[in-house]
């Protein structure tokens, strides 16, 4: 079974975007995925087409009703859809390599991208809305932030990435940051490949990696090593 994705957009235009490209974009052409962005504005029920309305108690900006977005999800998501419904927010739980799998592993997901100042927290109570941020950092929409979460999760169906070991060994996958990459030519700019990569002997090499894995990772990110697992030999 293929993972479907429903994307509940004001910018339907953007989708597939990115991801009609390379990997993603060949999955989606024979059908090891699929997409429909869904206009929002089609849920409206008024001559205008209205979608949002001023904050309630007052402020800057406005919010996504909560009656047509939940037309909307409706529409795309019936009861009974056993598919995840993702809310884009950056109030949401960090998006995480390990939540990524759990979706590549399910039906698929449907995404709701958030535009303005956000949207009505009834829709989000009343129709379970997950909420899901890709980091501490404001964007304009949620439709980035979906292509961002789909293209994470894309890469991991099953033939999309010809070499599935690649996957495993990626920053993150065992809670540490990767090893550096080196290639030809052996010297660059009088930079040399250090030479344990290529002495042939692979136990020393994979000692290498990990031992640079964790380097890095302690430098970069200490929050990562608390959850890293054990050293397997
Ligand atoms: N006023 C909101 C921000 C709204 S930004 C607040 O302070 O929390 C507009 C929309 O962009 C959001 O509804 C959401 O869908 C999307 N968005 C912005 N930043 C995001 C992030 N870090 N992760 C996921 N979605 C984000």
């Amino acid at each position: 079974m293929s993972f479907a994705a429903s994307v509940l957009t004001l910018y339907p235009e953007m989708f597939p975007g990115a991801l009609g490209l390379s990997l993603a974009g060949r999955a989606l052409e024979a059908g090891t995925w699929s997409l429909e962005a869904v206009q929002i504005r089609d849920f409206a029920t008024d001559r205008h087409r209205t979608v949002d309305d001023t904050p309630a108690g007052g402020g800057a900006g406005m919010v996504m009703r909560a009656d047509v977005l939940a037309k909307a999800i409706d529409h795309v998501s019936p009861p009974g859809d056993a598919r995840p419904r993702l809310l884009m927010s950056p109030r949401g739980k960090p998006l995480t390599q390990a939540r990524v799998r759990e979706l590549a592993a399910g039906p698929g997901a449907v995404i709701l991208c958030g535009r303005f100042e956000g949207v009505d927290q009834r829709v989000i109570d009343a129709r379970g809305l997950e909420e899901v941020s890709i980091g501490d950092f404001i964007l304009s929409g949620g439709e980035p932030a979906a292509l961002v979460l789909l293209d994470a999760v894309v890469r991991l169906l099953p033939g999309v990435m010809g070499n599935a070991v690649s996957g495993e060994e990626e920053s993150f996958e065992n809670g540490l940051l990767e090893h550096p990459h080196y290639t030809r030519p052996q010297e660059f700019e009088g930079r040399q490949i250090p030479d344990v990569l290529i002495s042939g002997n692979h136990k020393k090499i994979a000692d290498w990696r990990r031992a640079e894995a964790e380097k890095l990772t302690r430098e970069r990110r200490p929050d990562l090593l608390a959850a890293a697992q054990p050293l397997t030999k």
